[in-house]
């Protein structure tokens, strides 16, 4: 077993660990930075522009992500199904989204506290940071910077083509939710 297909394994068993519903690899080489994700960003639809640390413009330019996906090999996309009553439950998509975020935070604890020394991994979440009620950008610093995770959409990643090049579903049709996260190293 090659060292990245042992890592891949070691990944496959913590998602199964933390409950993810599916997980998938592919190689850093397939990420592409798209400007065109900062100008959505930019274009405030999500309403967390300038007021989230992990947010544009606060966190990392694209260059810099490029950089940093050019220097890694692989990519685990990790994915949460959330199943809805209608297309209009809220609730179940916040459900969803939290459990989510709950299941990703674990694995990053996990990662960190088993690889203390290793910086290789890059960790990217679903959606701007929503640990805190209110985020103190930019009057304070981050409260849990070591939590507090950039998005993949931050950092100039299109999901829906990361998850394809990972051979996952981007979307599990109607009455369902879907959500990604993934850790390059
Ligand atoms: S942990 Fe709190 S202060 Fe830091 S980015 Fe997240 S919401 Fe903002």
């Amino acid at each position: 077993m090659s060292p990245s297909d042992e890592i891949d394994s070691y990944i496959t068993e913590l998602a199964s660990a933390v409950d993810f519903d599916r997980v998938g690899f592919c190689p850093a080489a397939d990420l592409e930075v798209n400007p065109l994700v900062r100008e959505a960003c930019a274009a405030d639809r999500c309403q967390q522009y300038g007021r989230n640390w992990v947010c544009p413009p606060a966190c990392a330019s694209l260059d810099d992500y490029s950089e940093q996906f050019a220097a890694r090999e692989r990519v685990a996309v990790v994915q949460t199904v959330g199943v809805l009553e209608d297309e209009y439950d809220f609730e179940g998509m916040m459900a969803a989204d939290k459990l989510h975020n709950q299941r990703f935070l674990a694995l990053v604890e996990k990662l960190r506290l088993e690889h203390p020394d290793d910086d290789r991994f890059i960790f990217l979440a679903a959606g701007a940071c929503t640990i805190c009620p209110q985020c103190t950008y930019p009057e304070e610093p981050c409260r849990f910077p070591k939590k507090a995770l950039v998005s993949m959409e931050a950092s100039g990643l299109v999901v829906s083509e990361v998850c394809e090049k990972a051979a996952l579903p981007y979307y599990d049709g109607p009455g369902t939710v879907t959500y990604s996260a993934c850790v390059v190293y």
